[in-house]
């Protein structure tokens, strides 16, 4: 259709690239410039959750998330750190969950980008600066080039060029934390479950583990506390030792799986507080760009793709006049589910480190048995109908 908005998109993440296959699902026309000079993602996993999945399966990219990723099932589980039972953690579901999956990162870029048409996304752009008028928004990259287009979704990350154009400025929250993650191949590990998900939770400190990459990798993270030194270092690699005397004396199952370790990366826990507005005129954010999170309810992704349907779903209704209000209906839709879910993340973080605020474990252990109400809310979600409900706005 002629009238309809034409749409680039600042940042080839999980995010951009997601909303790039929405977009043109919906059959929108999209361009995808990112700054790196090839697509790519660091070494770990991705956790996939069925409020994101049901989205991927709508795209098409059901068979490739089957393909790449690991289907993780009932015996999921919460212990506490010498590997004593605390709940199962539900992950399967047979009213309206399709399924969730443990993804190695660049997997999970490579396959969102494969299914893109030829030509979609342009590497080796970064944006330096971004300029509207009431017929255009025009992209400025280092490299000279000038972009224009109808919209522009900045999905440039936790560090956003562009957000500046949107939003007052605001630091990123450090959380006095760290997390050590890395991979192990499972042929090193032939006893260890293929199919699912399980979580230590210690004294400030708990240990991760899904499996990737249709099972062949097993994905650890072991989160701990950090000094303010490492505050502004974002990702560095990680020693192997420190990492093994963090989590000495917890259950052998971890020791075991540590032996196995040659390399690991640390990452420093940040978020943001919720920001007042994601959108001006024809710009708006979209994933990490508008709302980094801490990793606790491992949502930071899957809310990325919810943002990618709804935009994707609201947009294919507006034409180029109504384009800005579709963004705005947007944000309205996204903005107080998303705060809730960053508040959830930082509210998990302290449940999951807290054990020693505890006199009675038990308490605590109840806790998370009880936290799974949440998680089935959150999972239950399904963006789509109330973005059609909310697009109505724009007829
Ligand atoms: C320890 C840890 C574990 C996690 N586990 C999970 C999990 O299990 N499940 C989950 O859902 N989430 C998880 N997350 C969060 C998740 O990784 C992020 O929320 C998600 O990757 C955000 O995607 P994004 O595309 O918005 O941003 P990013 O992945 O940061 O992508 C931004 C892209 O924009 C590009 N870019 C940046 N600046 C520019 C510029 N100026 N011009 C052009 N391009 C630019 C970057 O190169 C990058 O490719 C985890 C995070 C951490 C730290």
């Amino acid at each position: 259709m002629a009238l309809q908005p034409s749409i680039m998109i600042v940042g080839g993440g999980i995010g951009g690239l997601f909303a790039a296959n929405a977009l043109i699902a919906h059959g929108l026309r999209v361009s995808v410039y990112e700054q790196a000079p090839n697509l790519g993602e660091i070494g770990a996993g991705v956790f996939l959750t069925p409020n994101s999945v049901r989205h991927l399966d709508r795209v098409g990219l059901g068979p490739a998330v089957e393909k790449w990723g690991a289907r993780v099932g009932a015996s999921s589980r919460y212990f506490r750190h010498d590997g004593a039972p605390i709940a199962p953690v539900q992950v399967t579901d047979s009213s309206g969950w399709n399924a969730t999956f443990g993804m190695h990162r660049a997997d999970f870029v490579g396959l969102l980008a494969a299914a893109l048409p030829p030509g979609v996304v342009r590497t080796g752009h970064r944006c330096t600066g971004f300029e509207q008028d009431a017929n255009s928004a025009r992209v400025t990259f280092e490299n000279g080039a000038v972009a224009e287009a109808d919209i522009v979704i900045a999905a440039d990350g936790i560090h956003s060029e562009l957000r500046q154009y949107v939003a007052p400025p605001s630091r990123p929250v450090f959380h006095g934390s760290v997390a050590y993650r890395g991979l192990v191949p499972r042929e090193q590990m032939p006893h260890w479950p293929a199919n699912c998900w399980q979580m230590w939770l210690g004294n400030s400190k708990h240990f991760l583990v899904f499996p990737v990459r249709a099972g062949e990798l097993i994905n650890y993270v072991g989160f701990v506390p950090a000094d303010q030194e490492m505050k502004e270092s974002w990702s560095a690699p990680g020693n192997p030792d420190v990492l093994r005397a963090e989590f000495a004396g917890w259950d052998p199952r971890i020791e075991d799986l540590l032996s196995k370790v040659e390399k690991t990366f640390r990452w420093a826990l940040y978020d943001r507080e919720p920001l007042p507005t994601w959108t001006k005129g024809k710009l708006t954010l979209l994933g990490d760009a508008a709302h980094p999170m801490l990793p606790h309810l491992g949502q930071g992704a899957n809310q990325s793709i919810e943002d990618g349907m709804a935009l994707a779903t609201i947009l294919a209704r507006a034409d180029r006049q109504t384009a800005p209000a579709a963004l705005a209906v947007y944000e309205r839709l996204r903005r107080e589910r998303v705060a809730a879910v960053q508040k959830g993340a930082r509210e998990n973080g302290m449940r999951y480190d807290s054990s020693s605020s505890y006199a009675d474990l038990g308490v605590r252990d109840a806790e998370i048995t009880a936290h799974a109400s949440f998680r089935r809310r959150l999972y239950d979600h399904d963006v789509v109908p109330e973005a059609q409900a909310a697009a109505m706005e724009l007829a």
